[in-house]
């Protein structure tokens, strides 16, 4: 008979019969109290080289990988998503290159992204900084003037990134900071005024330093500085920061400047690439948004440049089924929950991407139509304890919409 040996834990030694639990390995044992040991030092160390300005950038994270991540997120938008994962990916390599004097020093990779309202650039910055695990904040540059006027201090942008991290100051140096309506502080024409323009290239002005990296003073709560407020110090030159704006009317400048260059260098070869004149977009570079009213040198800082394009149906039809949180899917399980089977034909959901294409929302638009849509249901279901399963057929969706709209005239 084989006498059964009595296991011991290969660090602290004890044995089976001292601990709770005795997890085996291939040739080792650990008990719990290594283990939560073990867990303690792992978090030290963490801490420790969070604490020295390093950013753990998961070695498997490559371009490609950022962009299939991005992919589970967000329908469409190929060119932004790749674009801005190598964008990314080099602004992490960057953070985690190693200071020596004779070392190239790489730039910060800022980004800019014009594309129409809800076509998906929060998203693809609020996704970038979900998987980086850092912080995110979102600002609008509509809020902010120059110093002295009223309005918001471009330094509370990095309030609201303290804020999301308790403000530890470490933490908020690595994360990324969304600055909407970009093109809102555009100088109203090409050429620079001789009257002050508080709201649009004294704002720019502001943002140039902490857009390349310097320290700044940020008032905690935010809002104007005043004398006798604590300021924090955070230092701006690992924080990355991605713009956006819709740039309206953008295309005709674009459009100009290709006309422009046609004439210029006369067509020689007859096989050049046609000009997709529906999708001008794809052909943006930095001086169109300079003769949009954006300086030089705010350019200089986002040398990054993208675009989304348009969302047409197809894609409106796929953002509410596929993303890992479709709206579709946020439905179904709000409905799960109360042990019904939620389906939403195929008509119906065409059905709200029309309603979505009239609204010219982009997909901003949809949840507003689907809250629309299910909201008697979901009133009503959880008391109905017979109710398994609920169907939305396109009528239905059409007579919810036309009573949502027939009450918002009677307020009206
Ligand atoms: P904007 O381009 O105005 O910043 P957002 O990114 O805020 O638009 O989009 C608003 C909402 O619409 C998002 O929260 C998301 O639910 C949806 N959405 C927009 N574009 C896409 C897209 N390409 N893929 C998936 N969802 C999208």
């Amino acid at each position: 008979m084989v006498k059964k040996s009595l296991q011991f834990c290969s660090f602290c030694g004890k044995s089976k019969n001292e601990v709770m639990i005795l997890i085996s390995g291939m040739d080792a044992h650990i008990c719990e109290n290594c283990v939560n040991q073990a867990q303690q030092i792992i978090q030290e160390e963490l801490q420790h080289h969070h604490k020295k300005g390093g950013f753990v950038l998961n070695s498997n994270l490559k371009p490609k990988s950022i962009k299939e991540f991005l992919d589970d997120y967000i329908i469409g938008q190929d060119e932004a998503k790749k674009v801005i994962a190598v964008a990314v990916y080099n602004h992490y390599k960057r953070l985690n290159l190693p200071a020596k004097e004779d070392d190239i020093e790489i730039e910060k990779s800022n980004i800019i992204l014009v594309g129409r309202t809800g076509t998906g650039k929060t998203l693809i910055a609020k996704t970038i900084a979900k998987l980086l695990n850092v912080p995110f904040a979102i600002v609008d540059a509509t809020v902010f003037t120059e110093a002295g006027y009223v309005g918001e201090d471009v330094e509370s942008i990095l309030t609201r990134l303290l804020q999301v991290c308790d403000y530890n100051v470490d933490v908020a140096q690595k994360g990324i900071v969304y600055i909407d309506e970009i093109d809102k502080i555009a100088r109203k024409s090409d050429n620079p005024s001789i009257t002050r323009d508080v709201s649009g290239e004294g704002v720019q002005q502001s943002l140039l330093k902490m857009l390349e990296g310097t320290e700044v003073l940020v008032p905690p709560q935010g809002g104007r500085k005043h004398p006798d407020q604590k300021l924090v110090k955070v230092e701006t030159k690992n924080i990355l920061f991605i713009c956006g704006g819709a740039f309206d009317g953008i295309e005709r400048k674009i459009g100009n400047r290709i006309q422009r260059q046609e004439i210029g260098f006369k067509k020689i070869d007859s096989n050049d690439e046609k000009i997709d004149k529906e999708n001008l977009l794809k052909y943006i570079n930095h001086s169109d948004l300079k003769a949009f009213g954006l300086i030089p040198e705010l350019l200089g800082r986002l040398p990054i440049l993208s675009y989304l394009e348009p969302l047409d149906k197809n894609a409106l039809k796929d953002i509410l089924t596929k993303p890992k949180n479709a709206l579709v899917k946020q439905f179904s399980k709000l409905f799960e929950m109360e042990n019904i089977q939620l389906k939403i034909e195929d008509d119906a959901l065409d059905f709200i991407v029309d309603q979505a294409m009239e609204n010219k929302l982009g997909a901003r638009g949809l949840r507003s139509i689907m809250e629309a849509i299910m909201n008697d249901a979901m009133f009503e279901l959880p008391s109905q304890e017979e109710v398994k399963k609920f169907v939305v057929s396109r009528s239905y969706a059409e007579e919810k919409i036309k009573k949502t709209n027939t009450s918002k005239q009677k307020v009206a």
